[in-house]
């Protein structure tokens, strides 16, 4: 890295901070993940130099037959990774993903039905400050308070009144498997769309550890960047029949040129997930997740829903009179980096929260398993039993770190990004 530490030793020290910060901490932030080297060479690639507006074959620049390379290896990769018989690769993000499905098969004002954000829902199914809930009319289902899984009489009771055109599953904080099925079956009574927005579960469900929603769904969007460990971005997955409409709401619909090193950058990764050491990985994750939530119960933790199926679980903090909010700053401070969360029927707002959410794939990429998982459970049990103790917090962040030691991620990176100064400076 000497020419950015010539050219801007503030972003070049930012950049290594956050290298060894991700090597150092236990990251449990169940949407975040450490892409392969492999990735990365190609997201810091000359690609980012080219306009591409656009689709391979049908582009409004000259000059675009690499990158037709690379995007035609994105859409291909991820078609059969997948199952799909349409892919558009090119959403930035996810929540972009969803908002070409919505521009392609709604106009303003109609009707969505979707988790309620406070069962696990995302931003982008109708949240009121977020495009969707400005442009659209969402109505809402949500988990049994019992069994805290999804309540699929109110789906089907919610679909029955507000008749929607799109029914939208899949969340950002449900540890559950979700019947893709029995959606399909409440869609078809009231004639609506289904989209599966599996932003969380991708890497789950291709590696046959989560039901499939392709066959049954009209429309599948995945975020790139969470289990699939690819780069930031999104995809949408689509039957042929959706294919135009949904490439014409990308572009020119929301967006002009694609990142066509991120779009290479994706096709990587999707080439990484088609190995076995893929599958083998994601077993792992549901191995990992259950042994914490084992560990955690032990801990004497009450978890929504009473543990996990998938890749994160969550921790209902209410009997143990802390807010999410400071349960994860103290966590942070013992080396362990995760994300307060609302739990279905929270009585606290959403900058407090009664709940944590922690997630496995970060953590099971750098190769712990089932050992490191319980040693951890076992921390959080201790600094959320003693929050105020410093003396123990600063313990456990020994301890911490003494861990990621024996679990580098990006060991050769920091061999050439050693922060000393630059020949010129
Ligand atoms: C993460 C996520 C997204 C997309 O998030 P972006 O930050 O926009 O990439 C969409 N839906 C769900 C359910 C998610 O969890």
């Amino acid at each position: 890295m000497d020419n950015l530490w010539r050219v801007d030793r503030e972003i070049a020290e930012a950049v290594w901070g956050e290298l060894v910060r991700e090597n150092d901490e236990i990251i449990l932030i169940a949407s975040e993940n450490y892409v392969s080297e492999a990735v990365l060479e190609a997201l810091g690639s000359v690609l980012t130099n080219k306009y591409a507006e656009g689709y391979p074959g049908r582009r409004f620049y000259q000059g675009c037959r690499w990158v037709d390379r690379a995007e035609e290896l994105a859409i291909e990769r991820a078609k059969k990774l997948f199952g799909a018989e349409y892919a558009n690769v090119q959403p930035h993000s996810g929540s972009q993903a969803n908002m070409a499905v919505y521009l392609a098969m709604l106009k303003p004002g109609d009707r969505i039905l979707a988790m309620d954000l406070n069962h696990g829902g995302h931003l982008s199914h109708g949240h009121k400050r977020n495009f969707s809930g400005q442009i659209y009319e969402f109505c809402f289902y949500g988990v049994d308070p019992k069994t805290e899984t999804i309540d699929f009489d109110q789906v089907a009771e919610q679909a029955r009144r507000h008749r929607p055109k799109l029914i939208v599953t899949g969340a950002s904080a449900y540890p559950r498997k979700i019947d893709f099925d029995r959606f399909r079956e409440i869609a078809d009574e009231v004639g609506a769309f289904l989209m599966a927005d599996i932003a969380h579960i991708a890497g789950l469900v291709v590696a046959g550890f989560h039901p499939d929603p392709v066959p049954c769904s009209d429309f599948v969007t995945v975020t790139n960047h969470k289990t699939v460990r690819g780069p930031r971005g999104g995809m949408v997955l689509c039957r042929q029949e959706h294919g135009r409409q949904i490439d014409r709401q990308v572009f020119p619909g929301m967006q002009g040129g694609p990142l066509m090193h991120v779009i290479a950058a994706k096709a990587v990764s999707l080439k990484e997930a088609q190995l076995p050491a893929f599958r083998k990985y994601q077993k792992q994750i549901i191995n990992n997740t259950r042994c914490l939530a084992e560990t955690l119960l032990e801990e004497g933790f009450r978890l929504v829903s009473g543990g996990s199926d998938n890749h994160l679980l969550l921790v209902d903090l209410r009997d143990k009179g802390l807010s999410g909010r400071v349960a994860a700053e103290v966590l942070e401070r013992a080396g362990i980096s995760c994300n307060r969360n609302l739990i279905p029927f929270d009585p606290s707002s959403p900058n407090q929260t009664s709940g944590i959410r922690l997630g496995t794939p970060a953590i099971t990429t750098r190769g712990m398993k089932e050992e490191q998982v319980r040693l951890i459970g076992k921390w959080i049990g201790k600094v959320l039993g003693s929050p105020e103790d410093d003396k123990l917090v600063g313990k456990i962040k020994r301890e911490t770190v003494e861990l990621t030691r024996s679990f580098p991620v990006y060991g050769a990176l920091r061999e050439t990004w050693r922060p000393a100064p630059p020949r010129a400076y």
